[in-house]
């Protein structure tokens, strides 16, 4: 009676730790596409993005030159913290949990590798 127990207990342990590593995997392939497509847009009122001196519109920026880039080519897009290749608003490494505008720029802008 009791090895019927722990068999069952043994195997109902081993389906739950399938099941949460399996549910695990697919959380983690669909978090690019849920972040691209459904995290809100950072304000430039949130306290880090006015931190970071974060706009919208990169040309609004007081950009200098850096890492030879000339300051009017440096926006998100060409940032190593952006986290997407695609779309007008992409996750950023600096805001877990928002998207940041593609044509926008921050003082923590880093030429991508
Ligand atoms: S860190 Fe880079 S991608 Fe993120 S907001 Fe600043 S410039 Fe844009």
């Amino acid at each position: 009676m009791s090895n019927n127990f722990d068999a069952g207990r043994r195997r109902a342990t081993g389906l739950i730790l399938k099941t949460v590593a399996l549910s695990s995997v697919v959380g983690l392939v669909k978090i690019p596409f849920a972040l691209a497509q459904d995290l809100p847009h950072v304000e430039e009122s949130d306290a880090t993005a006015v931190a970071l001196k974060y706009v919208h519109d990169a040309a609004k920026a007081t950009r200098v030159d850096k890492m030879g880039v000339a300051a009017a080519d440096q926006d998100c897009t060409n940032c190593q913290f952006i986290q997407a290749d695609a779309g007008d608003w992409r996750p950023c490494m600096l805001f877990p949990g928002k998207t940041v505008s593609a044509k926008g720029w921050c003082m923590s802008w880093t030429k991508k590798a």
